[in-house]
C-alpha cells in the first residue's frame, strides 16, 4: 500500500501522535509473522464480479474504487487500496454489478466501502441512482473516512445526494473514527452538515495499539461521537493483515477496557466489539467481562469451532 496523507491530516499529526502513527509509515509493517494474511477476510473469494464482494446472504459489499484521501497504515484492504489504477471501475462494470445484484432478489442492501467512495463523487451519484431504483434495496450503507482524513470532500453536493437518497430509502453512513484527537472543527462542521441532511449516522473503529487502547481514550471517542449525534456501532479487533500486525491489541486487554467501558459510558455510546474471524467466517461479538468465556475458543454463526491464533 502506498503512503498519501492529507495536508489536513499532515498539520493535525504534528500535535497529535495518535494521528501520526495511524497513517505515517513504520519500519514495523516490514515485520511478518508465519500466521498473518494477506486477505485476512477472504473477500477476494467472494468478489463475483469487479467491484462487488457477496459473501453473506443479503447484503454485498460495493468497493467503486481503491482510493481514500489518505491510507491508514492498518487497513484490512492493504492488499489492493492504492492501486486507483488496478482499482477503476468503469461503466461497463457498473452495469455487471446491477445485472448481478438483479440476478439476486434476496440482496436487499448494498454496503459501500474501501477505497473510499467519497472520493469519487461522480461515480458514487450514477450508482447510488442506479441502485436506489432496484425494489429489492431496502437500505443503503456507505462507509467513510473522508471526515477525518479530508473534511472538505463533504461537499454541498454530497449533502444533497444524501438528503435525497435517504428521503427514497434509509441511507446509513458509517464513519471510521480512532481518536479523539480526529475532531478537528473542520471535521465537526462535516459532521453536523452530515446529521443535517437525515441520513442515519454510525460510527466503526478499530482498536490500535499506541493510539486508542485505553480506557480514557475511547470513553471520550465514543462520548464524543454520540454528543454529535453518531451512534458508535462497532469497533473491532485489528485483522491480522500482513504489514499491521503492530498495532494488534491483546484480545483479553480490549476486553478489560470495554467492560470498564460499559460501566461508565451511555449505553447509546456503546458499540459492538468485534472480531472479523480470520479466514473469513464472519463477525463475531467478543463477551464482556462479566461471564467466564475462552479468549481463544468460540463458535461461529454456523456453529462451527474457531480456535484464535
Ligand atoms: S480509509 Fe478505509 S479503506 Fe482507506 S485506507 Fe483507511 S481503512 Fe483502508
Amino acid at each position: 500500500m502506498l503512503v498519501k496523507i492529507s495536508r489536513h491530516l499532515k498539520k493535525l499529526a504534528q500535535k497529535s501522535p495518535a494521528v501520526k502513527k495511524q497513517f505515517f509509515p513504520s519500519p514495523k509493517e516490514n515485520i511478518v509473522s508465519k500466521k498473518a494474511l494477506t486477505d485476512p477476510l477472504l473477500e477476494d473469494i467472494y468478489r463475483k464480479t469487479k467491484g462487488l464482494v457477496h459473501k453473506y446472504p443479503h447484503r454485498v459489499l460495493i468497493e467503486l474504487t481503491m482510493n481514500c484521501a489518505s491510507y491508514c497504515r492498518f487497513c484490512t484492504r492493504r492488499r489492493m487500496v492504492s492501486d486507483i489504477k488496478k482499482g477503476k471501475i468503469y461503466p461497463a462494470d457498473i452495469k455487471k454489478i446491477i445485472d448481478y445484484l438483479k440476478s439476486r432478489p434476496e440482496i436487499n442492501e448494498a454496503v459501500f466501502s474501501g477505497g473510499d467512495p467519497l472520493t469519487v463523487p461522480r461515480l458514487l451519484t450514477t450508482t447510488l441512482n442506479k441502485i436506489l431504483v432496484l425494489p429489492q434495496i431496502k437500505k443503503l450503507r456507505l462507509h467513510t473516512r473522508v471526515p477525518v482524513s479530508r473534511p472538505g470532500l463533504i461537499t454541498k453536493d454530497i449533502l444533497c445526494l444524501f438528503k435525497k437518497i435517504n428521503k427514497k430509502k434509509p441511507l446509513y453512513l458509517s464513519v471510521h473514527f480512532e481518536h479523539p484527537d480526529e475532531f478537528t472543527p473542520q471535521t465537526i462542521k462535516a459532521l453536523e452538515a452530515l446529521r443535517q441532511t437525515g441520513v442515519i449516522l454510525l460510527s466503526q473503529s478499530v482498536f490500535l495499539k499506541g493510539v486508542n487502547d485505553s480506557y480514557s481514550v475511547l470513553k471520550k471517542l465514543f462520548t464524543e461521537l454520540s454528543n454529535l449525534g453518531i451512534r458508535p456501532y462497532y469497533i473491532y479487533h485489528c485483522d491480522l493483515v500482513k504489514g499491521a500486525e503492530h498495532f494488534i491489541v491483546p484480545i483479553e486487554k480490549e476486553i478489560r477496557i470495554m467492560t470498564k467501558l460499559r460501566k461508565n459510558i451511555s449505553g447509546i455510546a456503546f458499540p459492538f466489539h468485534l472480531i472479523d474471524t480470520p479466514n473469513g467466517f464472519g463477525k463475531i461479538p467478543l463477551p464482556l467481562d462479566f461471564w467466564k468465556f475462552s479468549p481463544v475458543r468460540f463458535r461461529d454463526f454456523k456453529n462451527r469451532p474457531i480456535e484464535m491464533y
